[in-house]
């Protein structure tokens, strides 16, 4: 079965007083294969975060559904969550935390005691071992963000998804998110990504689907979706 399944996913945020909805998803369906890297790319308003947000079950879609691993993210919520990690935009951890208390509370809110905790070896993942004691607040940038994947992976998910990684950072530090995307994807970790930067859906994507005014526009092998443009 696919990683992720997601069948005529409609959205409408409530308007304000008075004013009409916002249709921010028109009825989207596609699979992402187990093991890929699967790019969901489209201008800002498109809709991707709201996507995003309802399989991280943060937004409740007006109709349609989906399953994550398999798990209906109605009928098996628990399942769903366990199943996926989500790396926000906004960078969400208290900055006198470490990066080792950040891992370890995470841990300790998936309910997975100490002994099978993996914080060491998350930290060595994202190369932040030698700043395992110091306050979050001082990492710099490129770290912090390094840091938030760790969390996402603190309950081991099959599935992880990022939600414009790269947006507003600088070329090195693109880069490097780059190589931490390629290396979790090669550990076999299946990885959904959205941007709105073609080349970074270019470099990293085996597959494209492009969503504008909440609606999917195109889905295909990135080979194929460069020969077309
Ligand atoms: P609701 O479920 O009613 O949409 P929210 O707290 O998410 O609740 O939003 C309240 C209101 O704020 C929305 O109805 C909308 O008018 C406005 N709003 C919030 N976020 C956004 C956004 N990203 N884009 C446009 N409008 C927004
Ligand atoms: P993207 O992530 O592709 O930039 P979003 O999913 O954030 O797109 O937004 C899709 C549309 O829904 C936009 O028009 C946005 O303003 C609107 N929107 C997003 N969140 C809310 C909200 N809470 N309330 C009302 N409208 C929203």
């Amino acid at each position: 079965p696919p990683a992720i399944s997601i069948r005529d996913i409609k959205k409408t945020y409530a308007g304000a007083k008075g004013q009409p909805g916002k249709e921010a998803l028109k009825g989207v369906s596609f699979d992402v294969p187990e093991g890929e890297i699967f790019g969901l790319l489209g201008p800002n308003g498109a809709g991707k975060s709201t996507l995003i947000n309802i399989l991280a079950g943060l937004v409740n879609k007006t109709s349609g559904s989906a399953e994550i691993w398999g798990f209906d993210i109605d009928e098996q919520r628990r399942n769903a969550s366990r199943s996926i990690g989500i790396v926000p935009q906004e960078i969400v951890f208290d900055p006198f935390f470490t990066p080792f208390e950040v891992l370890e509370n995470q841990g300790g809110f998936y309910g997975i005691t100490k002994a099978l905790r993996r914080s060491e070896e998350l930290l060595e993942a994202v190369r932040l071992s030698d700043k395992r004691d110091a306050y979050a607040r001082t990492l710099s940038g490129g770290m912090k963000r390094r840091l938030m994947v760790a969390k996402a992976m603190v309950h081991s998910p099959p599935i992880l998804v990022l939600d414009e990684p790269t947006a507003g950072v600088d070329v090195e530090l693109r880069k490097q998110l780059w190589d931490l995307v390629t290396q979790l994807n090669n550990d076999g970790v299946t990885i959904v990504l959205t941007t709105h930067y073609l080349e970074e859906a270019e470099e990293l994507c085996d597959q494209i689907a492009i969503i504008n005014h909440g609606e999917l526009i195109a889905k295909k092998p990135t080979r194929e979706l460069i020969e077309m443009a």
